[in-house]
């Protein structure tokens, strides 16, 4: 695709949004919320346009405000957003409830070369017609959400491989170039779950922002960043923290293998009862590479930190961080278990395993059901048959 191309066009539409703007405000007057909504969806639609074309002018006609603070943020979200190339942007405006004319307004883009559109900038504004026109006329975001998502970053830039698309600041390139040459692992994370490269979603780009510290990757991800955390995946994005060089100089490829098991096996055993056990094992098994020695211990002193049974039961990984022996056990733990079962049943097995546990209600007799029905033993034998196949992992 010519990329001057596609820009001239969204000009053009932008154009014609705006005409759309001016002439809905004008006809309307002091509308009632559906009016109001209708010109807030046309207004964010000729914004989106506009940011597309990399059109600054547009994009502040299309949002006029009044205020210091409206202004601000409307400069902000431009400022901060413009720094990408877009391919596609739209804004979901939802009303807050209680409150006439404020909307939580949601920008959602599709980075050039990348094929999803994640949540890109969130933002809570205050609309209201002044001069017959629909402007903005407060910004009542959370401080939370002023540097989140894509704003996160100050000086983006982005490198896109055949499935892999890395935003990150620039001064993290060389954690990014690293990132990005696990490009081709990508292959072998599907070959190794045995899904068919050409199943939905597998064909897509992942998206991996590389972040030069904790504070960045949650306000990049607002999510939860555990002070041990160097990498994690939130819907089917992965976040990677530049923290620790040298692990990261060795361990690149190998976290991001993990992480991108995690992005394929998705909705792996995500039932009623969420297996962190099995979710963690089955990247630790597609990711290879850890020692077992200290799983082997376990096993051979009764395996009484962590009884296999009870970190099935327990859902989560992680107890107090990832320092926590208990969570480095559970992690060679879960691997243990999805190869022993990968190994004896076939991959098949796994995915019908946790599926069966992660459907029941986390007790005991719930997980026994689970390996009868899906394995056609009795949890006794499993359990013997795994202590056994621990003894020989190295
Ligand atoms: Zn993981």
């Amino acid at each position: 695709m010519d990329w001057r191309c596609a820009k001239g066009a969204c000009r053009l539409r932008t154009l014609v949004l705006m005409a759309v703007v001016v002439l809905g405000v004008s006809s309307g007057g002091c509308g009632d919320g559906a009016r109001r909504q209708h010109a807030v969806d046309a207004a964010l639609k000729a914004a989106s346009a506009a940011l597309v074309a990399g059109d600054a002018a547009a994009w502040y006609f299309a949002l006029p405000t009044e205020g210091a603070s409206a202004a601000l943020v409307v400069r902000q979200v431009n400022v901060g957003l413009a720094r990408y190339t877009w391919t596609r942007v739209h804004a979901k405006a939802v009303p807050v409830d209680g409150k006439p004319g404020r909307y939580t307004v949601r920008f959602y883009g599709q980075l050039a070369h990348a094929d999803t559109s994640p949540l890109v900038c969130e933002c809570v504004l205050d609309f209201g017609w002044r001069d017959g026109r629909l402007k903005v006329v407060a910004d009542r975001t959370d401080q939370w959400a002023r540097d989140a998502y894509y704003l996160a970053f100050t000086d983006p830039v982005v490198l896109v491989r055949p499935h892999l698309v890395v935003v990150g600041d620039d001064w993290q390139r060389p954690l990014m170039a690293r990132i990005a040459a696990a490009d081709g692992q990508v292959r072998r994370v599907i070959r190794r779950l045995q899904l068919a490269p050409d199943s939905p979603g597998l064909g897509r780009k992942t998206l991996i922002y590389v972040c030069a510290s904790r504070l960045q990757a949650f306000e990049a991800s607002h999510a939860f960043i555990d002070k041990h955390m160097v990498a994690g995946e939130r819907d089917g994005q992965i976040f990677a923290v530049d923290v620790w060089p040298a692990y990261w100089k060795r361990y690149a490829s190998d976290i991001v293998r993990h992480e991108l098991t995690h992005v394929y096996a998705g909705k792996f055993g995500d039932g009623k009862h969420y297996v962190g056990l099995l979710v963690e094992g089955l990247a630790v098994a597609v990711e290879g590479g850890y020692d077992f020695g200290p799983l082997r211990t376990e096993v051979a002193r009764g395996n009484r930190i962590l009884p296999l049974k009870k970190g099935l039961m327990h859902g989560r990984v992680w107890w107090d961080g990832l320092s926590d022996h208990r969570t480095y056990l559970a992690y060679l733990e879960g691997g243990a278990l999805v190869k022993y079962i990968w190994k004896r049943w076939g991959l098949k097995s796994v995915w019908a395993f946790a599926a069966a546990v992660s459907a029941g209600d986390a007790t005991p007799v719930g997980i026994e059901r689970a390996t009868g029905r899906t394995l056609g033993i009795t949890w006794g034998q499993f359990y013997k048959g795994w202590k056994g196949y621990v003894r020989t992992l190295r």
